[in-house]
Parts: C-alpha cells; structure tokens; sequence
C-alpha cells in the first residue's frame, strides 16, 4: 500500500490492498442489505477485444437490463455489480429468481458471460478479488475514483438493514491487509 495510507490519511488508491479491502466492506454491505439469494461471481468478457469505451459498455449493459425488466416483473430482483478490468467486466449478480441461463443469454450480445454461485460469506472477498483486478497502471489517474469503473445496476426491492453482519470468518483469509 502506499506510504501515505494509514488509518489517519486513507489514501484511497485503487492499487492499495488496505483500501480495497476496505472499499469491498462497504460494497459487500450494500449487496447484502438486498438479501440477496443465488448470488453469482460474473466474469462478462467483451466479445470483440479492442479500445472499447467503457462508458458505452456500460451503458448497453444498463439497457439491456432495463429492457428486461420492462418486459418481465421478475427481473426486477436482479442485482449487478461489477468493474472494469480491462479486457472484462468482473463482478457478482443476485440472480433470484431469474436462473444463470436466463441471464447469460440476455446479455450475450454484450460479451461472454461467466457465472459462478457463491455464498453470501464470499460477497466480500469477491468484491476484492474484482477491484484488485483493475489494473495497477490505471491507479494514478484514477485515485479513489472507482465510480469511473464501476456498473451498478440494484434490485428494484428495498434495501432491509444498512448495516447487515459480515460474518467474522470472511475478515481472515486476508489478515495481513487488515490494520
Ligand atoms: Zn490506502
């Protein structure tokens, strides 16, 4: 982490450890305020590699979410978040109760889809393995902007607690980024 993060002066780096474990906290508790159920780990690979804008990805990907749920109730309680990497778009969907076929195949014009199911305990350390993913190299310009690589697209539903428990157990894979 850099020099000049410490619980002071947080230095918000997106290629800082502490920061990003820090920011995936925040994130896990606001996917998890949804109850969330079949929550996925997404990979979406671009289709046709190449200088791509982001922005425009992103925002075909709003579209296409938004145009399912008009056309189909159940699509409401869909939940995606995910960053850009690069190459791709890594993430996690709440997928309840649409199934991961159904998804896939909704956005398959937008890129490869990949879904892995994980459990509520893993959201965090899914979130982390998603931002550290971004590359180093983007850090510098981009200090503390994770907003400019970042899609969110919430379920329709209320939140139900601000602050649901993150259980202990998830805080100790990583214990050397932990100050
Ligand atoms: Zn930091």
């Amino acid at each position: 982490m850099s020099r000049s993060c410490c619980s002071a002066h947080r230095c918000s780096s997106i290629s800082c450890p502490g920061c990003a474990w820090r920011y995936s906290r925040h994130i896990a508790r606001e996917i998890l305020a949804y109850e969330p159920r079949h929550l996925f780990a997404m990979t979406i690979e671009r289709s046709a590699p190449g200088p791509g804008d982001f922005g425009q990805w992103r925002k075909a990907i709003h579209n296409a979410a938004s145009y399912q749920r008009r056309r189909y109730r159940r699509w409401r309680g869909v939940g995606i978040w995910g960053w850009h990497t690069g190459a791709d778009i890594r993430g996690l969907v709440a997928l309840d109760p649409i199934g991961a076929t159904e998804f896939t195949l909704a956005f398959r014009r937008h890129g490869e889809v990949h879904l892995r199911l994980i459990r509520d305990e893993d959201v965090r350390v899914e979130v982390y393995r998603a931002v550290q993913s971004i590359p180093a190299t983007w850090a510098d310009h981009r200090s503390g902007r994770y907003q400019s690589l970042k899609i969110a697209i919430v379920p329709m539903t209320t939140a139900k607690s601000s602050t649901p428990t993150i259980p202990a157990q998830v805080i100790e894979p990583l214990p050397m980024i932990l100050f």
